[in-house]
This record gives C-alpha cells, structure tokens and sequence, in this order.
C-alpha cells in the first residue's frame, strides 16, 4: 500500500495547533473582557439563554433543516481545507484537488503536488501532507473510505475515532457527525465559540473546552444543534463579528451580557 510522501509529520498536527502560525485571536479566551463576566448565570439560566438565542436566531435567519450538505469524505477534507480559509477558497481547492484523482491516487501523489492542487485554502504546505496522512488511516482502519459505519457508533465512539485521526480535531470530528449522521454533538467554530462567550452561555475558555461546556447546556436534539450552529455562524459572520459587532442591529442585545457591560461599545474579541 502506498504511503504518503510527508504524512510522517502530519500525525503531529491537531487541528488548531496544525498550522505553526500564532494563536488565532478569534478563539483565544478574550483578555478584553473581564473575567467577571460569564460567570454569574447559573447552568438552567445558560441552558435558557441558549434556547432563547435559538429562537431569536430563527427569527431572524429561519428555520435550518438538518440534512447533509455533501457526503462524508468531502466533508471530512473540505473541513481540513476550510481552516483559515473562506468558503471560496476552500471549495476551489477541494475541486482542484479532486482532479488529481480518487482517494488512493491522492494519497499516492507527490506531497507538493497535492499542495499544489489546494493552493486556494491558507497553509497549504501544512494542509497536503495532513490530508494524505488522513486519507491513509481511513484506509488503513476501514480498508476503504466508506464512513457509514460511523452512524452505528455512539457520539463518543464517534468522536474518539475521528479524533485519533491524523490532525482531526473536535470541532472537524464533531461536524461530520452532526452535518452527516445526525449525531447529538454541537461543533463549535470561530462563531459560535465568540458569540455564546459574549452572550454569557460560557466562561472564558477556549474554543476546545467550549464543545463540552455548550453541547452540557443543550438539549441532546440534532435538528436544534444543527440549525443553532448555522444560525450562530450566520450571526457572526453578519453582525457579532470579532472586531466591530453591530450591537445596534442584533436581535440578542437584551441577552447580551458582554453588551450590558460594554453597551454599543463592545470590545475586540481579539488580543
Ligand atoms: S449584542 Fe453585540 S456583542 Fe452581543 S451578541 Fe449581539 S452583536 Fe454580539
């Protein structure tokens, strides 16, 4: 069986930490924001202010069916892809880097060439050889790139597995089984890591430790995990974003600890 030229070092990327750059100040704790915020609310109150922000974002955004957007391997390797990385970006290279071929053939392809084929998502030196690495431990463990037998296995199971994949991490991991097998998980990315911090659903902690502390809060339901997280992405990509958030705009400002605090001066939630 083909190795994949490079993927040695890829077994040593997490999915943050992957990228040898600094810490991304979009889901670092916020040092702006005092610690005595978030920490007041006990966890029935954080559980409600969640829901509340769920219908409230409904409202605004509409209902989100849960349904897969694309299958699993696409999924897993876009996710790869999208890490610092825009939507276009992203999907540019997951063409590009499907002409190379079916999985096999890009595991077994030159390291720079499947660089190359994703140049169009940030860090890609970075980025190739973790793709091929993952690609072969699929491989290896399943003998083939059929992920299905994930729906079989406990969200736990689920996670574990995924998570011992080369460079796979918990929010990567967590997507898949939301987006894919409607498993009771709750992905927490740049958005939604930033937006229930300021809301006060969580204490400062960082985007790792926030998986457990939200999906604690949220009912076990997949449709309302599914829509919630698209509805939060929505919202910080077009009003509570990290640097200058529309408070004036927001359909949450009344929940809003950080904008009780701050009001229409809001930090960075940045260093
Ligand atoms: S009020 Fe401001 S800080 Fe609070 S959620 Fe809305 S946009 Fe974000």
């Amino acid at each position: 069986m083909p190795r994949a030229a490079g993927a040695g070092n890829a077994g040593l990327i997490p999915e943050r930490a992957d990228l040898n750059v600094s810490p991304d100040p979009n889901t670092s704790p916020d040092p702006n924001i005092s610690s005595d915020l978030n920490t007041s609310r006990a966890a029935p109150e954080r559980a409600e202010l969640l829901l509340n922000a769920h219908r409230r974002l409904r409202g605004e955004y509409g209902e989100v069916p849960l349904s897969p957007r694309r299958e699993p391997m696409h999924e897993l390797i876009s996710t790869i892809l999208s890490q610092r990385t825009n939507a276009q970006g992203e999907d540019e290279a997951y063409q590009e880097l499907r002409t190379l071929g079916d999985w096999d053939a890009i595991i077994a392809a030159p390291t720079q060439d499947v660089a190359h084929a994703i140049r169009r998502s940030n860090y890609p030196d970075q980025k190739a050889p973790r793709i091929q690495a993952t690609l072969q431990a699929v491989k290896d463990q399943r003998g083939n790139y059929d992920l299905d037998f994930l729906a079989t296995l406990t969200p736990q199971e689920g996670l574990k597995w995924l998570t011992a994949l080369p460079g796979v991490g918990l929010k990567t991991a967590s997507l898949l089984l939301l987006f894919n097998y409607a498993q009771p998980v709750f992905p927490v990315d740049t958005h939604v890591h930033r937006i229930t911090s300021r809301l006060g659903a969580i204490p400062k902690m960082g985007e790792q430790a926030a998986h457990k502390a939200l999906l604690a809060l949220l009912p076990p339901d997949p449709p309302l995990l599914y829509e919630l997280h698209i509805n939060l992405l929505r919202h910080g990509q077009r009003v509570c974003s990290f640097g200058h958030p529309k408070c004036g705009q927001c359909v949450l400002q009344d929940l809003c600890d950080v904008f009780k605090v701050y009001g229409g001066e809001v930090p960075a939630f940045k260093d």
